[in-house]
């Protein structure tokens, strides 16, 4: 194959005993399902060379011979509970390429076959799952969040063994790196200081320069990791957005929302809402997200420990106050951006907290309501409005004069369209079977969600009801 992207390999370059050199499966019959044509156009290459079988063949990791394709090792918390060795199982990281903003971004396959990191799993990915990842990725994009974005999937002519055999699938996902809090704990596990300096000083050079001239960059690091975090989480909250495995292996420190599974977009305002099948007790729940990030932070800082001081007593003290910036960052992002939710100036936490209350009491779907808020017709999404009518007058009274700007302003940061649940399963169901057609106009809405359209309308709709509970699987 030629090379259609110049491959660097800086970071297994860089730090030593991370990165594993793995080879990814033979593709007995590849055949593109979806390419991002913005997102390689934005990496510097042609879309119709990726479109060509040299392309595709890179896509699930036919790579020239001089490039070394890697899995990494990594740890992690598991629902709370310590995994010494996780990695990628079925991954592998093709190479960083720098991108025509000068970035620098990883290309990495998802579902490339068994590696040293494999356990019990086959390796294997399939179509539904690596197509929602896609989907995702674009809608979080098109939302403006930080995330890792899928460039392609390629089908990859096997069938696949889950509770029923699949269509198997390769997803190529582009990351600003795949360092993750579970990376460090990795490193520090090892008990080998200089693989976890080296590690630090890579992600400072990498993500948070500035960290390099501070007093002492690696709590440095752990205070931009925490800033990073903070703006993530707030901006999911703010969306409707629930992860669904928040577990250290899949939190970034570039500050990238990574790793769609799970995750799905709340319909129903309620703190409580969880997809995943595997969640029993509600870790991740929509409302215990920012607490989540936290503990997950903690642990990131536990990890940092032995760079950060000499003394243990003193390091943990230091580690423990830069921890305590996240509950600040976070509760000022988020009112700010709830203010801006709903059309005002400034914060007003209690009347944010009383509308919340009301939409949980009345299982008013997240999404539409600040939409029809600022067309006026909110009043009805309530099935007894007489309490929303007495919180409307409230917030009339803060509103700016010019109205009409008040409305526009609302819709720029209010989505029209999600990655609805219902909407999701169908798209992903007729993919499965071989039609895109839905999926690409489910992307397409998605991917530009504050622009309504016409001929999208079926994607504004909340699932009919009577529909069961949407679950999730990882
Ligand atoms: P996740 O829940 O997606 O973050 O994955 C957790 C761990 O399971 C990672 O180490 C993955 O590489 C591994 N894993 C997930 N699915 C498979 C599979 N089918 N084969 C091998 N490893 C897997
Ligand atoms: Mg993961
Ligand atoms: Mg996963």
């Amino acid at each position: 194959p030629t090379a259609l992207f110049r491959f660097d390999d800086s970071y297994a370059r860089a730090v030593s005993g991370l990165s594993v050199p793995w080879t990814a499966a033979p593709v007995p019959d590849p055949e593109l399902l979806a390419l991002n044509d913005d997102l390689a156009t934005e990496l510097g290459v042609d879309p119709a060379a990726l479109r060509e079988p040299s392309g595709v063949g890179l896509l699930v990791g036919q790579v020239p011979e001089e490039t070394t394709t890697v899995a990494h090792a990594y740890a992690g918390h598991q629902f709370g509970g310590y995994v010494p060795r996780l990695g990628d199982g079925r991954a592998l990281l093709l190479g960083e390429v720098t991108d025509t903003h000068g970035r620098r971004r990883d290309l990495h396959l998802k579902g490339s076959g068994r590696t040293p990191f494999a356990r019990g799993g086959d390796g294997k990915a399939v179509v539904g799952p690596m197509l929602r990842e896609y989907l995702f990725g674009e809608a979080m994009h098109g939302l403006g969040i930080p995330t890792t974005r899928a460039l392609s999937v390629v089908g990859t002519g096997e069938r696949v063994l889950r509770e029923q055999e699949l269509p198997g699938a390769v997803l190529c996902r582009v990351a600003a790196s795949h360092l993750r809090v579970g990376t460090f704990q990795y490193a520090a596990a090892s008990g080998d200081r200089e693989t976890l300096r080296a590690l630090a000083d890579y992600a400072i050079e990498r993500h948070h320069p500035e960290a390099a001239d501070a007093d002492n960059p690696y709590l440095a690091l752990l205070g931009r990791v925490v800033d990073v975090q903070a703006e993530l989480v707030a901006q999911w909250m703010l969306v409707g957005f629930v992860h669904g495995v928040m577990n250290t292996d899949n939190m970034t420190i570039s500050g990238e929302t990574i790793d769609y599974g799970p995750c799905a977009f709340m319909d129903a305002f309620d703190p409580r809402t969880v997809f995943s099948s595997i969640d029993h007790t509600g870790r991740y729940a929509y409302g215990n997200q920012p607490q989540a990030a936290q503990w997950n932070l903690a642990r990131f800082g536990e990890a940092l420990v032995p760079l950060i001081d000499e003394s243990v007593d003193a390091a943990v003290e230091a580690a423990t106050e830069v921890l305590g910036g996240f509950a600040e960052r976070y509760d000022r992002l988020w009112s700010e951006g709830m203010a801006a939710k709903l059309g005002l100036g400034e914060p007003h936490p209690e009347l944010v907290t009383d509308l919340l209350e009301l939409m949980r009491d009345q299982h008013v779907d997240y999404t539409r309501f600040f939409r029809a808020l600022s067309a006026g017709t909110a009043r009805s999404l309530f099935t007894d409005p007489e309490p929303f009518d007495a919180w409307a007058k409230r917030r009339e009274a803060l509103l700016p004069a010019d109205r009409e700007a008040v409305a526009a302003a609302m819709d720029r940061v209010n989505p029209v369209y999600i990655p609805r649940n219902h909407r999701v399963e169908e798209a992903l169901e007729q993919a499965t079977v071989g039609e895109m057609g839905q999926f690409h106009r489910l992307v397409d809405a998605v991917s530009r969600p504050f622009d309504e359209r016409p001929g999208l309308a079926e994607f504004t709709d909340p699932a009919p009801p009577g529909c069961p509970p949407h679950v999730t699987y990882c």
